[in-house]
């Protein structure tokens, strides 16, 4: 079984905020499955590998010793090291799920390695050239926003908290929407309304195996991530959809000074993977569609942590609204990737959870109080059966059968 602990040493808030306890360094390796930590921290998509272990032969690549050797992609394109497959897909895959009004052509599209990159490049581009704007997001956040934007103590911009505290009319501002929302899987829009303010929508999680796609989004700077879209968030690669052109130019900048540009290779593997994903929802395909097979497994296990939860009287849980969904075209429900707990009295979540080998996150790296903590919910089955297990512990009802 693959129940691991340590999968990182890299520092970043996503990727490994709880990896540096010691305790987490052993693997399961030669440990017995009932003393493995299971770190359900970050969000590591690798549910999605049962179905990619299905379509292997479908969505391979194969890379040629003579590609990928200049830094140009297309240089008709403003966004000159975007591969033309890639941008083919993207607009595809868009069109199929209804997610964004993206026929209308009315968009630039900016790739990033990963859309962790394209947030900075976003807060570049629309930053005052002679003020810092201040970058809020309504709490409960987004744990990598805040580190994002003060990582390099920009004098452009600087992490201003939660959105619903920022109340200067006269100030510059960016406001990041996370919609459906990570921690907490709800849907949101803007909060500040005021002049003197750009807003960055965070679609990461607007696909319909996780939330209904309730109408085409059309806000003029959204970004979205292949790592959460497919699964593949080891590929790095995540894209802008940008409406006003000097915003894109700068964004392209952004990107030419970093890191000249982003892999071709990921983004070549991106279109093909893309591209079965489109293909597998078409009428008539030969393959199983990719967002409902994907929705089944999250809805699956949203039903038995449900019942897990409400078997005692420790945890809560929020409920999700029933929406007409475009891309079903039925009623379904958002099913996040992360499920987001809460104590009922004021103990410390993500510690409860550890006492019991669960490594979580707790909401003041999400910027509300340490009752709450976040868990994923998209590994792999081995490791969201024993999160059950451990749960229904810690509830004391552990007499529940969950293999
Ligand atoms: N935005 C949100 C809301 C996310 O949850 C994530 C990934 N956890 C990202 C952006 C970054 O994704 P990527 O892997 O493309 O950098």
């Amino acid at each position: 079984m693959g129940v691991t602990v340590q999968t990182s040493e890299i520092n970043h808030s996503e990727v490994s905020s709880n990896n540096s306890a010691p305790e987490n360094r052993k693997n399961g390796i030669g440990e017995s499955i009932a003393d493995a930590v299971i770190n359900l921290d970050h969000g590591d998509p690798t549910m999605f590998e049962a179905y990619w272990e299905k379509m292997r032969e479908r969505s391979a690549v194969t890379l040629l010793g003579s590609q990928s050797l200049s830094y140009f992609s297309d240089p008709k394109n403003l966004c000159w090291f975007l591969e033309p497959k890639l941008e083919q897909e993207i607009k595809r895959l868009h069109t199929i799920v209804g997610n964004v009004a993206i026929e209308e052509g009315q968009y630039y599209i900016v790739v990033g390695t990963g859309s962790s990159q394209l947030i900075q490049a976003a807060l570049y581009a629309l930053s005052p050239p002679d003020a810092a704007a201040t970058v809020v997001c309504a709490a409960p956040y987004y744990s990598a926003y805040p580190e994002v934007t003060d990582l390099v103590r920009s004098r452009r911009f600087e992490w201003g908290g939660d959105a619903r505290s920022f109340e200067r009319d006269d100030e510059p501002f960016i406001e990041l929407v996370t919609t459906p929302n990570n921690p907490d899987g709800v849907i949101r829009e803007a909060v500040v309304n005021r002049p003197h303010g750009s807003v960055v929508y965070d679609l990461a999680y607007y696909w319909p195996h996780f939330t209904p796609i309730t109408a085409p989004a059309n806000h003029h700077l959204m970004l979205f991530t292949f790592s959460k879209c497919t699964g593949h968030a080891g590929s790095r690669i995540g894209w802008a959809l940008v409406k006003d052109k000097e915003v894109a130019k700068k964004m392209i900048k952004f990107m030419e000074v970093s890191t000249i540009g982003v892999s071709k290779d990921s983004q070549l593997r991106a279109a093909k993977i893309l591209g079965t994903v489109s293909d597998s929802c078409s009428t008539g395909a030969d393959i199983e569609n990719f967002f409902v097979f994907s929705r089944n497994i999250l809805k699956e296990r949203w039903n038995r942590l449900r019942e897990v939860v409400k078997a005692a009287d420790l945890f809560t849980l929020l409920k999700y609204p029933t929406q007409y969904c475009r891309f079903a075209k039925d009623m379904t429900d958002t099913v996040p990737a992360f499920a987001w707990i809460a104590t009922k009295g004021e103990e410390d979540c993500a510690e409860v959870l550890k006492k019991h080998k669960i490594l979580g996150r707790g909401g003041t790296k999400f910027g509300v109080g340490k009752q709450f903590a976040r868990i994923s919910l998209v590994s792999k089955d081995e490791e969201f059966n024993l999160l059950l297990q451990r749960l229904s512990i810690i509830q004391g009802t552990d007499d529940l059968n969950y293999e």
